[in-house]
């Protein structure tokens, strides 16, 4: 009599990747790719974790393409399985739930394409505009560095640089910019897309525009963004950077939002805000930026115990050699009537550069000791601006306060809903007005969990009283939270995914589609 045994599922795990894994050898081989394709422990170990250190899942193998014919090779092998397999593209792997993985199947590593020089191209005339050709494996500190020797440089940053170009256009890309110029998704005119049926399409606005679209804050769900044409403007070379510390989180608010109301143009005015709880003892900087001089942190920190919570407002205008003369009232015009604590009002006078990667030096100065490659439990949410005083009750002053165990920057500021276009992927709160809240957490190994349930905590309580709050840089586990995630655009999110991804093959770490 035969006697059937359950199959084991790490067994047929094993026999999957094996045949993958030869599979893949081979057609690479004939596709006189065999270097680009490893299996190695180093390449998969590498490509099975990130930023977060919270989620690891190995791939069965690693591309390191040298061309984007590599990623077209790879995606149409994908697609001409009957059992397709699995691929994300990986940028740096700064997600921080495995949004980049591929349990099992294929990792892009884009950097490998960094080899090739002629991936950032400055073209363009005064009159027609000024245009960056970046190819989306590029990190944005090297955009920059490319386009300011044009005396050139884009409107719209992330705080932190060292992050592919794919993969902030795959979320949004947003910063102290982003309440003027918009995120990063709408400062893009036109992509070169492989999609994952394994085509070349070039799309913009107008042309192939479902596709732009779709792959705008697309969660990298329908095709690998390898070129994107970013549009340039004259870079100013030097910055006034403030902050402000308020008690009171309605004057705080009140005045973000006057100030992203009153300089949401184009005709002069501030080019950033920001803003940041300071909680708890220990130093007023942290490592996203070093800003208050050393002589007034006693005072910082005594002012913070006797608060608990101090509000720290976060502004910049950028000048150059004309506006040198002008920029101190400039700047003074612009911050006039805020109310901000009397004698907290602190300024740096810095190069453009130096501003726009300041965190460099904070992540530069955790890597030395061995505190940057920790697990990051972040949360990342938009507020709408009628809830943001309960959630000031509900998760700072409570949840926050009283469990004390958030480490790492908090970070509060509001943009306006009119920068953003409402047919891309991303998705954002309704109000005209809202307010990204980042929890930017580090922690141990032996502690990450806590942080995490922490972060249940808070967006349970959103949920209790119905906040209608989105996750920015999305992490669900379930179908249902997606659907609710994208709301009345969940369906048109699954029919572009039909139209471009039909065998659901790309970044199954996002689990929108592949739980
Ligand atoms: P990865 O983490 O490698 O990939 C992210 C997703 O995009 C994955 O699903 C991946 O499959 C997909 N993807 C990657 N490349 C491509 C591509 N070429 N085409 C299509 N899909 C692709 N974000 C902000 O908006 N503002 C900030 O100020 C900011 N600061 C940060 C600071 C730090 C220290 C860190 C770690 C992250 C920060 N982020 C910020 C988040 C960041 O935008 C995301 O982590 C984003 O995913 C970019 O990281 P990455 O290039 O490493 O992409």
């Amino acid at each position: 009599m035969a006697i059937n045994f359950p199959i084991p599922t790490y067994f047929i795990d094993m026999v999957f990747i094996n045949r993958l894994k030869s599979f893949l050898t081979k057609s690479f081989f004939s596709h006189h790719l065999p270097t680009h394709l490893r299996h190695d422990s180093a390449a998969l170990s590498s490509a099975a974790t990130d930023f977060g250190h919270i989620v690891t899942n190995p791939p069965a193998a690693v591309l390191f393409p040298t061309s984007i014919n590599d990623l077209v090779t790879l995606l149409k092998l994908a697609n001409s399985r009957s059992i397709p397999f699995n691929v994300a593209a990986k940028g740096c792997g700064h997600s921080v739930h495995g949004q980049a993985m591929a349990q099992n199947g294929v990792v892009v590593e884009m950097t490998s394409l960094n080899n090739n020089p002629t991936r950032i191209s400055i073209s363009g005339s005064a009159d027609a505009g000024f245009f960056a050709d970046v190819g989306g494996e590029q990190m944005w500190i090297d955009v920059l560095n490319a386009t300011l020797k044009h005396g050139l440089a884009p409107p719209s940053w992330t705080d932190y640089l060292y992050l592919t170009v794919g993969g902030t256009l795959s979320n949004a890309g947003i910063s102290g910019q982003t309440f003027r110029y918009g995120p990063q998704i709408c400062n893009v005119v036109e992509l070169d897309v492989v999609t994952g049926k394994g085509d070349i399409v070039s799309c913009s606005a107008e042309k192939n525009n479902e596709l732009f679209n779709s792959v705008l804050g697309g969660l990298g769900q329908f095709g690998i963004i390898v070129r994107a044409r970013i549009p340039l403007f004259p870079a100013p070379n030097r910055v006034k950077w403030v902050r402000m510390l308020y008690n009171n989180f309605d004057e705080f608010v009140k005045d973000q939002e006057n100030l992203i109301s009153m300089n949401s143009n184009d005709d002069g005015g501030l080019d950033y805000l920001e803003g940041l709880l300071l909680m708890h003892d220990g130093p007023p900087d942290n490592w996203r930026s070093s800003f208050f001089p050393p002589s007034h942190h006693s005072t910082i920190i005594s002012l913070v115990n006797q608060h608990s919570i101090i509000y720290c407002l976060e502004v910049a205008k950028y000048y150059d050699d004309h506006s040198r003369h002008t920029i101190n009232q400039e700047l003074d015009d612009s911050l006039e009537g805020l109310n901000f604590l009397p004698g907290y009002k602190f300024e740096k006078d810095v190069s453009y550069v130096e501003f726009l990667n300041r965190v460099r030096g904070g992540e530069l100065s955790l890597r030395s000791q061995g505190l940057w490659d920790v697990p990051h439990p972040w949360l990342n949410l938009f507020v709408p601006k009628s809830r943001i005083a309960e959630f000031d009750l509900g998760v700072f002053k409570d949840i926050i306060l009283k469990r004390k165990i958030a480490s790492g920057p908090i970070l509060i500021y509001p943009m306006n809903r009119n920068k953003w276009d409402e047919k891309m992927s991303a998705i954002i709160p309704e109000e005209e007005v809202f307010y990204t809240i980042g929890f930017l957490n580090s922690s141990g190994y032996d502690n990450w969990e806590a942080i995490e349930e922490q972060n249940k905590e808070i967006l349970s309580f959103c949920d209790s009283v119905d906040m209608k709050i989105k996750q920015y840089l999305p992490h669900y586990n379930t179908k249902e939270d997606w659907e609710k995630h994208f709301g009345n655009k969940w369906k048109i999110f699954q029919d572009r995914k039909n139209q471009f991804d039909p065998k659901m093959i790309l970044s199954p770490g996002q689990k929108i589609f592949n739980s």
